[in-house]
């Protein structure tokens, strides 16, 4: 909670871990809260089909919350998480194709594109947002990475074989793709059932209010991209 006395005028007002327009505080709700834990989000959570806007702020919150997407992913044995799989709508994923901390090299990626594919391979992928589900998605073999790191310095990088697969599903989450949209119609029939209890799920954690409605996603997105985009 929020006390008025630790709000002082004038926008952005910067308050422990959050941060908020003054106009926002006194004709909106407070949606984006200081003590606010990070957790995944499941299809067909609506953020995950948001298509994400670039980063032009880096701060300190940022790095925390790229610390602590990076502790989720460990915590539940992936390999890569984008930042819209924790309900925050901006371009940044973290990666670490062992899935171990303290092993492989681990990735914080700002504003990542993907250009040059070259070649074709189909291979068997999974995704913390409907965990259980895994299916072959067939994928340029070598691409071309750019981006930043949490230090601003410039990512540019061609990569191949699993690290290759792990950035394009990151970098497709950022844009509001899921995994099984680039499976065949065929494959994806196999699938129906599976992401049907994801559907059916869902519908029941938002009628228990353990997920909020469409339109207060909206506002949450609004102010984040108003914060860091
Ligand atoms: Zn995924």
């Amino acid at each position: 909670m929020i006390r008025a006395s630790q709000v002082t005028l004038g926008p952005p007002v910067v308050i422990g871990r959050w941060i908020h327009h003054i106009d926002e505080f006194l004709t909106d709700h407070l949606i984006l809260t200081d003590a606010m834990a990070l957790s995944i989000i499941h299809y067909p959570h609506p953020t995950l089909r948001h298509r994400s806007k670039p980063i032009v702020r880096v701060d300190q919150r940022l790095k925390d919350l790229a610390q602590e997407m990076l502790d989720l992913m460990y915590e539940n044995e992936g390999v890569g998480l984008a930042a819209n799989q924790v309900d925050l709508p901006i371009r940044m994923f973290v990666a670490n194709e062992t899935g171990r901390r303290g092993e492989g090299q681990e990735w914080v990626v700002i504003n990542p594109v993907i250009d040059r594919p070259k070649g074709s391979e189909a291979s068997q992928e999974g995704c913390l947002s409907v965990p259980g589900i895994y299916a072959q998605v067939k994928r340029p073999k070598t691409i071309r990475l750019q981006g930043y790191d949490l230090q601003g310095n410039e990512i540019n990088m061609e990569l191949s074989g699993f690290l290759s697969r792990v950035m394009q599903h990151e970098v497709d989450h950022l844009d509001g793709v899921m995994f099984f949209d680039r499976m065949s119609e065929e494959a994806r029939r196999d699938l129906e059932d599976q992401l049907y209890e994801f559907q059916t799920t869902f519908d029941s954690m938002r009628r228990t209010g353990n997920i909020p409605n469409d339109d207060t996603i909206a506002k949450q997105i609004a102010q984040w991209e108003r914060i860091y985009t």
